[in-house]
């Protein structure tokens, strides 16, 4: 079984005046000025307690084949300046063709990116993704905890997960449950249908603590 992974990731401030430029994405992601991919990736990430470092422990351990396109990521800041989101989904997409036929696809995004154009940027992203594999390719996607989940990104990916805990300590164990699922799609185990409704309800940051009540209830 082969499957391909990657994404990009930031968390954007809209009353920043700073914007978020290709720069910081090359920056932070710490692999080269072309964001490079395939070992790169699992040399940086591998071991490590984050979505990609599940991705890589989950796919050794069921024998399946990652191919790990890209991954971005740059520090919390303001909007995403349009062409450094373009250039960065262009690469990912040229990579992805690369390697087609595969079995499926994991996509490691944070959900509360804005573009200079995109309310949605993962949605576009996904949606980018959807047009390239087709309807029937298994897509699923991890999210921050503190994701803006939109109507788009939910009927277009197969499956959303995000983290359980904050602070996010549990970001490898939800990267090996995105890659034991997705193989289960695969298979034709089980097949996965997301509803999305959005609630009018606003939680209150530092009361999300999964630490404390009233969370820490909510974890057992
Ligand atoms: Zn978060």
């Amino acid at each position: 079984m082969r499957i391909a992974s990657g994404g990009i990731q930031h968390e954007t401030n809209t009353f920043s005046t700073t914007p978020t430029t290709l720069a910081d994405f090359i920056r932070d992601s710490q692999l080269g000025p072309q964001l490079e991919g395939g070992n790169a990736i699992i040399r940086r990430y591998a071991g490590t307690g984050s979505i990609h470092g599940g991705y890589i422990d989950a796919a050794q351990a069921a024998g399946l084949e990652l191919i790990p396109l890209l991954t971005a990521m740059a520090c919390p800041a303001g909007v995403v300046v349009q062409q450094a989101f373009d250039t960065i989904l262009g690469w990912f997409l040229e990579r992805l063709e690369n390697v087609l036929p595969v079995d499926g696809m994991l996509l490691d995004l944070h959900g509360a990116m804005v573009t200079e154009d995109y309310q949605d940027a993962e949605g576009a992203f996904i949606d980018a993704v959807r047009k390239l594999v087709g309807r029937d390719m298994p897509i699923v996607v991890t999210l921050d905890l503190h994701a803006n989940i939109t109507e788009q990104m939910a009927r277009l990916a197969d499956v959303i997960i995000g983290f359980d805990t904050y602070p996010h300590i549990d970001m490898n164990e939800r990267g090996c449950e995105a890659v034991e699922l997705l193989a289960r799609i695969v298979r034709g185990q089980v097949s996965p249908i997301q509803a999305y409704r959005k609630l009018p309800l606003i939680t209150m940051p530092p009361m999300q603590c999964t630490l404390r009540e009233p969370m820490q209830s909510l974890m057992l």
